[in-house]
């Protein structure tokens, strides 16, 4: 794709694009969404930090401490009974529990990898791209478009921001890989960018897509449990009296809460899984890809088996297993087999 009469200069660090246009001046700043940008919050009161960058965790994990201690001693109760009942009850929640926090852990704690050598400017290339953001002659810029492109083509980059430009980051002086985007909250850029996610406190990227959709499978599945588990127990309410009133309103209050996140849990989750399905990342799923040779290629592989490959590997049975097995590593990923031939002059 090439340039028409405007040239854009894309701002990576602060989410924004210049125009420049045939006067030579620079007119108009507009948003501009292929990079992820949120204000960097002061961390000033480490309180403060954890709440700003953890509020998610903080609530849901929180509240369910305070009132699981009380859901448990009901269950007990209402279990009295049958305490083979009881202990499979507490072993399915034991389970979900256990992998809840392992796949948050490893969601929250994988940091986004680093960019392969070969993406970052040499000190010549540095030079020139200090240059290009400074130049505003259309003519000029048109002529250094040629070189940022050819520098994009050598890396062998098949994508381009919408308006054919070619997408760098002057703060981590690269020349962006396929899917990668800048990340003001990491101050970095990520690879296979699909978030940040203030609930985990980490973006979610190439190497802990998977522990983020197996937090939320798990997760799901664990209220859902709680939830089914609790209206079963309350509708034996009446057969129980040695249970208290006190015990009976905290099991029904981790019973509501549990519905309320099973909710929530599952339409994040089955927004994610959509996307997942069709190999596609939240910020790719607001903003078309543009491939340099205009065509409409696609990571979409065509099949949803094909596609979870790309992020849970090729492996079915560790699937569901919070261990990493997504190929490849975060730069090149293959397109849709009769889409593939992009030329590179
Ligand atoms: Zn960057
Ligand atoms: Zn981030």
């Amino acid at each position: 794709m090439q340039l028409t009469q405007r040239l854009i200069s894309a701002n990576s660090d602060h989410g924004e694009f210049q125009s420049a246009t045939a006067n030579n001046k620079v007119l108009m700043s507009t948003s501009f969404t292929t990079d992820y940008t949120l204000t960097v919050p002061s961390a000033q009161c480490t309180a403060n930090y954890v709440l700003t960058n953890y509020w998610g965790s903080v609530l849901i994990f929180g509240t369910a401490l305070l009132v699981l201690p009380s859901y448990i001693s009901t269950l007990m109760c209402f279990m009295s009974k049958n305490t083979l009942g009881f202990s499979i009850l507490v072993c399915f929640l034991v389970f979900y529990l256990v992998m809840v926090i392992w796949s948050f852990a490893l969601t929250h704690s994988t940091a986004p990898p680093s960019i392969p050598e070969r993406y970052y400017f040499t000190k010549e290339e540095n030079a020139f791209v200090q240059d290009y953001e400074k130049t505003t002659e259309v003519e000029t810029r048109q002529s250094m478009h040629e070189r940022l492109s050819d520098m994009a083509r050598r890396r062998g980059i098949r994508t381009c921001a919408r308006d054919g430009s070619v997408n760098y980051c002057i703060t981590c002086k690269i020349i962006k890989p396929e899917r990668t985007h800048h990340c003001s909250i990491c101050q970095q850029c990520v690879l296979r960018m699909d978030h940040h996610c203030p609930f985990f406190g980490n973006c979610i990227h190439f190497e802990n897509a998977k522990f983020f959709l197996l937090t939320l499978f798990y997760g799901c599945l664990g209220a859902i449990y709680v939830l089914v588990t609790g209206v079963a127990c309350l509708s034996m309410r009446s057969s129980m009296p040695e249970c208290s009133n006190r015990s009976f309103f905290w099991f029904g209050a981790m019973t509501l809460y549990c519905g309320l996140l099973a909710i929530l849990v599952s339409l994040f989750f089955a927004f994610s899984m959509k996307n997942a399905m069709h190999n596609q990342t939240t910020l790719e799923s607001m903003s078309d890809i543009v491939f340099i040779d205009g065509k409409p290629h696609s990571y979409d592989l065509g099949s949803v088996r094909s596609n979870l490959k790309q992020i849970f590997g090729p492996i079915s049975v560790l699937w569901l297993v919070p261990v990493h097995t997504t190929p490849g590593d975060g730069t090149d990923f293959p397109l849709r087999d009769d889409l593939t031939s992009i030329e590179f002059t």
